[in-house]
């Protein structure tokens, strides 16, 4: 059965798509099966997988009303994972799910039809708390945050929490924090550390031990439809999704963060 991590976070620009897409690829390198739903009408994800999002039919809009199958609807990538599309179709399937009976839990019941299939699940979410995050939010057993290392780092996250702990009593009981991820970390600049520092206050363990430094590869791949491991295996980047995908399957096994490097003593 696969396990469904949503990737979430209200906030715009701190690092959702970027790590969908390469956490995906990541596992997928780990030999895992995955599958990545693109539940942001943008259709970021779809595209940095190298999927054109305009001629995606049938994508998760129609999955979503019902008029496609998930199996009919997803598409193999280069990166060995696969994607349910999404694009600015997802808007009106939003405005016609308002109608629906049950209506947050039309993409649960959907990815329930191909859970045999997949090890893992991501679904990248759009950067609001609306509907279309509210039906990742109840599919999924895990939500990712990830938090840019930068001013205002922790606005918005209280409420993303109390959205988080309003689905586990009301939609989804077995939603989990899986945690919170920095993102765009710049080691020459002190506010990353003092972001770090008060996200670890805060939350404590909930603060993931991989840290994805703030590196222009990622920023780049997107434009060539590929993820990091594929545009430049050897970047930054690449590496820290590869720990971010290493992290995740521990955490999947029960098993306790890797240890930290052994420092020499002397
Ligand atoms: P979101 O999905 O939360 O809106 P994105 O993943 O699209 O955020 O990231 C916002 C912008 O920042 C994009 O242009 C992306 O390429 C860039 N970006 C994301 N992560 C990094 C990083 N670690 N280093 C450099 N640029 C990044
Ligand atoms: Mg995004």
């Amino acid at each position: 059965m696969a396990r469904i991590i949503a990737v979430a976070n209200q906030k715009g620009g701190v690092g959702k798509t970027t790590t969908a897409v390469n956490l995906a690829a990541a596992l997928a390198a780990a030999k895992r099966r995955v599958l990545l739903v693109d539940l942001d009408p943008q259709g970021n994800a779809t595209m940095a997988s190298g999927v054109d999002k305009h001629a995606a039919r049938p994508n998760g809009c129609a999955v979503l009303l019902e008029e496609a199958t998930v199996a009919d609807a997803v598409v193999a990538t280069e990166g060995h994972y696969d994607v349910l599309p999404g694009n600015g179709d997802l808007t009106a399937a939003e405005l016609k799910l308002m109608d629906t009976l049950a209506r947050e839990h039309r993409l649960k019941e959907q990815l329930a039809t191909v859970a045999g299939r997949y090890d893992t699940i991501l679904i990248d979410c759009p950067p609001s708390l609306n509907l279309l995050t509210l039906n990742a939010l109840t599919a999924a057993d895990g939500v990712l945050i990830p938090v840019q290392c930068e001013y205002f780092a922790l606005e918005g996250l209280s409420s993303l929490l109390e959205t988080v702990k309003a689905v586990r009593q009301r939609l989804n009981p077995k939603l989990e924090i899986e945690g919170l991820l920095r993102t765009m970390y710049d080691v020459r600049n002190n506010l990353g550390n003092e972001v770090s520092a008060q996200l670890t206050t805060h939350f404590g363990d909930k603060v993931l031990r991989s840290i994805i430094p703030r590196n222009v590869r990622l920023a780049e791949a997107p434009s060539h439809g590929q993820p990091i491991h594929l545009y430049d295996r050897s970047s930054r980047g690449a590496i820290a999704y590869i720990g971010l995908a290493g992290e995740v399957i521990r955490r999947e096994r029960g098993l306790p963060p890797a240890p930290v490097e052994a420092t020499d003593p002397a």
